[in-house]
């Protein structure tokens, strides 16, 4: 998934910018112990006094408490005059304070102890780069590009409607959705059909129409989706925070459901999760699959087909017909 990457290459940028923040800090430092040396004592105060009080600690772990309040204290004394002392050199007073772009997550991208949650500073970039980045892939399946003639038009495959016919309903079907999205409809829609339907197509046609309007989808396979599910349930941190992302964006659409390994106490039961709590949200959530409804209640079982087929909440829509690769390959 682009994802991954995209978080990667974030976490990455972050880094760097925490590197360059610290040594403009030790420029900074440097420059002003040089136009006044006797400061240089309240400019390490800080560090040297956590390293004192560390030491303390080792030695008398019962004052803990104690020790923290007075280094505090002291942090505090020393902060007070450096920065009456800066002023009177002419800085501002806080001209030796960390540098941050985000005071939030002082740059780290992640807030909390524990179990860390992406910043909202890191949220938003995220959203941005994966805008960007589908933008940039497949903009040639449109639903304007979407062409019903390679769609076999001489026989009827649901009892009512040619190949054609059906694909045609579908479309229009997806193309509503997309243009309803986010805030009127169904939130869920569930592609079917054998292989070669055009159900890839489809979803390629809707994201690119939701990107076209400035949203920013999150598409996976079912394949990367487990992998998400997997590492969360074992405790990866980047896999958690992936699976949360993809129960928390507006706008998901998986391709491929049903092709995840299924694995005992993951794939049920954190599908049913995802979708138990993005439906419930109203967010988007697009799926396509090979399997039949009856595969799909086989596979997952009855309380998450129910989800799949909840009325309130999904659209489905099934293709019929001929694999069109098979088609275009006998002419
Ligand atoms: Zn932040």
């Amino acid at each position: 998934m682009v994802r991954a990457d995209v978080v990667r290459a974030l976490n990455e940028e972050y880094a760097r910018l925490r590197d360059e923040n610290s040594q403009i800090h030790a420029k900074r430092e440097d420059e002003v112990i040089a136009a006044d040396p006797g400061i240089e004592p309240l400019v390490r105060g800080g560090s040297a006094l956590f390293q004192r009080s560390a030491r303390m600690l080792l030695m008398h772990p019962e004052r803990a408490e104690a020790l923290a309040k007075e280094t505090r204290a002291q942090a505090a004394a020393n902060d007070q005059a450096l920065r009456a002392r800066l002023v009177k050199l002419g800085y501002a007073a806080d001209y030796l304070d960390p540098i941050y772009r985000c005071p939030v997550c002082r740059d780290t991208g992640y807030v909390g102890s524990g179990v860390r949650t992406a910043c909202a500073c890191f949220q938003q970039r995220l959203a941005q780069r994966l805008y960007e980045a589908s933008a940039g892939s497949g903009p040639e399946q449109s639903f304007e590009s979407y062409d019903e003639a390679v769609f076999p038009n001489d026989e009827l495959v649901d009892g009512a409607h040619t190949q054609r016919q059906l694909a045609l309903l579908v479309r229009s079907l997806c193309r509503d959705y997309a243009d309803s999205c986010p805030d009127r409809g169904k939130p869920g829609l569930l592609l079917m059909g054998n292989t070669g339907l055009g159900k890839t197509f489809l979803l390629n046609c809707i994201r690119n129409a939701l990107v076209a309007r400035g949203f920013a989808p999150v598409k996976a396979t079912g394949y990367r989706m487990f992998e998400a599910m997997h590492g969360a349930h074992f405790g990866e941190t980047e896999k958690r925070e992936e699976f949360r992302e993809l129960i928390a964006c507006d706008i998901l659409l998986i391709d491929d459901l049903g092709t995840e390994p299924m694995m005992q106490n993951i794939t049920r039961e954190y599908l049913f999760m995802l979708l138990n709590e993005r439906l419930a949200e109203g967010r988007r959530t697009v799926m396509a699959t090979n399997l039949t409804p009856g595969d799909l209640l086989n596979r997952y079982g009855e309380r998450l087909f129910s989800r799949l087929f909840d009325g309130m909440t999904m659209q489905t829509a099934e293709l019929k017909g001929r694999d069109l690769r098979l088609c275009a390959r006998r002419k």
